[in-house]
């Protein structure tokens, strides 16, 4: 397994590193970034990224033989002459003022460093972004806000600077700072493996229809803040009281919560407006109370029916014919929405014993007109996501054991 180690201080490169799951280290090296003149303008940004590159060879003290060194530069460029950072906010006004109603050009250039065999490859990359036609006021705005003092080209698409964009063409994160999908094209290319993180391994088999919902029950926020700078934002939790403590430490990240375990009729009214869904609505007289209270407060909850499919008289949930008994009834109620059906099959099985659950629980959904179908854990999710799981609730894998139940 290689490793990366990113000679940059852009918090922007690392972010995307970081969210596309590689495990890298940062050594920001500082050289000297006056390009030179007598070169062509991707020669420029190639022979930038070079000597970053090459610096941090000789700085950097991690001299493990697996190590990558990856380095980049961006320019931003309007008729072929290149657009640097803002030196002052004048100057700021006039890049922007510049490059409004037009096109121009986002160049990366990356450089490769194997550090074992002192190999290099490099890349450039370009990517057009169209701007609106901005009026005077709207670019001392943005201004005033700072965000485009130190970008180059003054502006910031993944910022607020993304509302003068009129489209782009390209990689969306090459404009951001670092062309990842030309860098892993690179990577697969030279044959290097790299270790990623358990989100992005999950990440990697879901379709467009297919979400992960990463359950967070009885693990520290800290394990949670860590997975949301991943890029993860949909969190699952069994427990009302833990719950809600959770929702209310996080709210600064703007988290979408879920509420997967089973709820006690006299809890209902703690529910709220907290959780975009309910994944176990395991009777008529629950679906019944969490509408009334909803329509209390005056909100639509989203649910999704729990259904029993192994008839073990332990498991929570509506047994097949009972669902169908209800549903009328259920698909009445004012202020419950019933966006599809959850399965928890018994945990001892083998992943593959679940495949007829899953089977028959798609059936169920198709019969009964409801899209999304909840199901599949750490031990199975690979099975559901083959019979269609449209949510899978992973705890185990991407946080590690949980703790005790307190
Ligand atoms: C705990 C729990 C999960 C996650 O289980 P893992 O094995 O940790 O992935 C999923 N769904 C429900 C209903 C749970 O209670």
């Amino acid at each position: 397994m290689k490793k990366i180690v990113l000679a940059s201080q852009s918090p922007r490169r690392a972010e995307i590193l970081k969210k596309a799951g590689y495990y890298f280290v940062s050594f920001p090296v500082f050289i000297s970034e006056i390009p030179n003149e007598n070169l062509s303008l991707d020669e420029q940004i190639i022979d930038i990224a070079k000597r970053k590159a090459l610096a941090c060879l000789d700085q950097c003290p991690d001299k493990n033989p697996g190590n990558i060194i990856l380095a980049s530069d961006t320019m931003v460029c309007l008729e072929n002459s290149a657009i640097g950072k803002p030196e002052s906010e004048q100057d700021a006004f006039n890049t922007l003022k510049k490059l409004s109603g037009k096109m121009h050009e986002v160049k990366t250039a990356i450089i490769l460093l194997d550090q074992s065999t002192k190999d290099i490859t490099f890349h450039i990359e370009t990517s057009q972004v169209f701007f609106k036609n901005l009026d005077d006021q709207d670019i001392w705005d943005y201004i005033k806000t700072g965000e485009p003092m130190d970008k180059a080209g003054s502006y910031a698409i993944q910022g607020l600077g993304g509302k003068f964009v009129e489209k782009f063409v390209g990689d969306y994160n090459n404009v951001v700072g670092l062309p990842l999908s030309a860098l892993e094209k690179t990577f697969s290319a030279k044959n290097w493996q790299f270790e990623k993180s358990a989100l992005s391994q999950i990440k990697a088999k879901l379709n467009s229809d297919q979400h992960l919902l990463a359950v967070s029950k009885l693990q520290p926020l800290e394990k949670i803040r860590e997975l949301v700078s991943q890029g993860q934002k949909a969190f699952g939790e069994n427990y009302i009281q833990e719950a809600l403590e959770k929702v209310e430490a996080l709210k600064d990240l703007n988290l979408e919560w879920h509420l997967i375990g089973p709820i006690q009729k006299n809890k209902v009214k703690y529910l709220k407006n907290n959780f975009a869904y309910l994944h176990a609505i395991d009777s008529l007289e629950l679906a019944e109370l969490v509408s009334k209270k909803a329509s209390e407060i005056g909100y639509v909850q989203k649910v999704f029916i729990q259904v029993n499919l192994s008839n073990e008289a332990t498991k929570a949930g509506f047994d097949e014919s009972s669902v169908l008994a209800a549903w009328d009834k259920l698909t009445q109620l004012t202020h419950v929405k019933i966006v599809g059906l959850m399965t928890m099959p018994p945990l001892q099985n083998e992943a593959l014993d679940n495949q007829v659950h899953f089977k028959k629980l798609k059936t169920l959904a198709n019969r009964l007109q409801v899209k999304e179908l909840s199901m599949g854990t750490s031990h199975d999710y690979e099975v559901a996501l083959q019979e269609g799981a449209t949510w899978i609730r992973i705890g185990t894998v991407l946080f590690g054991e949980r703790q005790k139940v307190k």
